[in-house]
């Protein structure tokens, strides 16, 4: 690392959890981030904050006036465009040093294992349980960690994956089967606080940095399988942990 990179990652550095190795190891990663809103983009400001050196950000839709209340990457001048390429634009600004590729488009089974082709770890933050599930699938075939960061309301749900790791479940695991047809955009009907959705993007974030630091650094423990819930309002954090299912259609054949 250059002396520039050094003193721009001091902070990290010094922290005995991720030290020296495991800022190494950031600027050797490739994160896939899946949807740029209201998780997204403090899950990209963090995780391009950390030095991630490689980012992959899919979005298929545009920046919209009533987004700019939560996508904190977007500004007024971006309504209209593209939130992919936006959000490029953000984080070549921020730092040029950082590898980004655009997609401006949505990810479905049909494009999903080229799309994360070459992940350490992909973070879902996108809206529907459809789009989540192929993702999910994806991973599980392509041999890379998931991390899934969502919410409803108040409830925000963080948890990493490695459904393709033997006897650790998957989101499939989580969530069945049932939802694949459904399209579940639910901020419009039911609204969404800004800076509720940034504590989940930035809970994802640190998320999948214990993806990406595992074997490196003592914060890398993925805590597979644990579904971190966080409510808000009270405010509170319980952790469950969350079965394999032996017959998952996800990744029961995989490992
Ligand atoms: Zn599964």
């Amino acid at each position: 690392m250059t002396p520039d990179r050094l003193n721009r990652f001091a902070r990290h550095i010094v922290l005995p959890e991720v030290g020296a190795m495991g800022q190494a190891r950031l600027a050797a990663s490739h994160v896939v981030l899946v949807g740029m809103g209201g998780i997204g983009s403090p899950a990209l400001q963090y995780l391009a904050g950390a030095g991630v050196g490689r980012l992959t950000l899919i979005d298929d839709d545009v920046v919209e006036a009533s987004n700019l209340q939560r996508q904190t990457i977007y500004t007024q001048a971006d309504i209209g465009k593209p939130k992919a390429e936006a959000a490029a634009v953000w984080l070549a600004e921020f730092d040029p040093a950082l590898a980004v590729t655009a997609h401006v488009t949505r990810i479905t089974r049909d494009n999903a294992a080229e799309l994360i082709a070459g992940a350490d770890v992909v973070l879902d933050g996108c809206d529907n349980f459809a789009t989540r599930l192929a993702v999910s699938d994806a991973c599980v075939k392509a041999g890379v960690s998931l991390t899934s960061a969502a919410l409803g309301r108040f409830q925000g749900q963080v948890a990493n994956f490695a459904g393709h790791r033997q006897d650790h479940a998957c989101y499939r695991c989580f969530v069945g089967d049932a939802f694949d047809a459904e399209d579940c955009d639910s901020c419009a009907d039911l609204g969404v606080l800004g800076a509720m959705v940034g504590m989940v993007g930035a809970f994802g974030a640190m998320a999948a940095m214990r993806v990406l630091l595992e074997g490196v650094s003592t914060l890398g423990d993925p805590q597979w399988g644990q579904l971190h819930v966080l409510d808000g309002l009270k405010p509170s954090l319980r952790t469950m942990r969350i079965a394999r299912d032996p017959v998952c259609s996800g990744c029961s054949a995989a490992a």
